[in-house]
């Protein structure tokens, strides 16, 4: 299970409740060969959309932006061997990717052939589907961009999330969660970042914050998936503590139905001897116990 994974359960296939007008638009789009995102009042492009904005929990605006349909790749996760149900039957990465223009990331897979032609930073373009019907899987997976030249320009673009997200990566290895606070308005944002989204000055704080959180927002979803732990299982955004940016992840631990806003909970890692430098060293948040939080 990886973090990176979890967004692809995002999509409506998974989800209890019918296709909203957001996630509708989002997929008519993509039956047409075009990625949409929706803009949330305080000007942020969310690809996949959501009805909410998930840092203030107020409905998204109805104004949607294409995007893409290239994009950065974040973080990803390599699939050694690939599972009935997977988008390819070859190994492949389960990857977090900013489409250009979006302010949220979403997972896919990227047909890259090899592990090694993975990286943060790497350039990716997504492979259609000739015939489309209207879901995510309209893209089949995303392919590197082939490119010979790389501006300098551009060099300095992909360099810099791929800093922040290794520092963070290190963080998780040694099983602390490294965020950052900008300067200017004081956000703190976890993952690590380089640059705060709303002022876009550069940041140079790093703060700890602990594995704990609370949960703002939350979907049961009903596909099994090889990183769930049954089914249903809930994917969640967990506000944790300290920080002012929800993240994406699994919660277990509790029957699907009875997981809310509001639920403190915590992350569960795996044994210190099995982790890596990923995400995977997280398998999903636990409630406490405590009492819920106010939001
Ligand atoms: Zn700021």
């Amino acid at each position: 299970m990886t973090l990176e994974a979890r967004h692809v359960l995002e999509f409506p296939g998974g989800y209890t409740r019918t296709t909203g007008p957001v996630i509708g638009r989002f997929l008519t789009e993509l039956r047409d060969g075009r990625l949409v995102g929706v803009r949330t009042a305080g000007g942020r492009t969310l690809v996949p959309p959501l009805e909410y904005d998930p840092d203030t929990g107020d409905a998204v605006t109805g104004d949607f932006v294409e995007v893409g349909p290239a994009g950065t790749v974040e973080s990803w996760s390599w699939v050694h061997a690939p599972r009935a149900g997977h988008p390819l039957d070859r190994p492949f990465a389960w990857a977090l990717i900013r489409l250009d223009g979006a302010d949220t990331s979403l997972v896919h897979a990227v047909d890259a052939g090899d592990v090694k032609a993975m990286r943060p930073g790497l350039r990716v373009r997504p492979r259609w589907r000739a015939e489309r019907t209207g879901q995510i899987t309209d893209i089949e997976s995303f392919v590197p961009e082939v490119t010979k030249i790389v501006s300098p320009v551009r060099t300095e673009y992909v360099l810099k999330p791929g800093l922040a997200l290794a520092r963070f990566l290190e963080g998780v290895a040694a099983g602390v969660l490294v965020g950052c606070r900008c300067g200017s308005c004081h956000k703190v944002y976890v993952p690590y970042r380089l640059s705060c989204p709303e002022c876009g000055v550069a940041i140079t704080e790093e703060v700890e914050v602990p594995d704990t959180g609370t949960i703002t927002t939350f979907a049961i979803n009903n596909l099994p998936d090889p990183r769930a732990p049954e089914v249903p299982f809930v994917s969640a955004y967990v506000l944790l503590d300290g920080s002012d940016v929800p993240m994406i992840t699994l919660v277990a631990g509790i029957a699907a139905h009875e997981v809310r806003q509001g639920m403190r909970v915590r992350a569960v890692w795996v044994p210190e001897e099995e982790r890596t430098a990923s995400m995977t060293n997280i398998k999903w948040f636990a409630p406490t116990g405590e009492p819920d939080a106010e939001l």
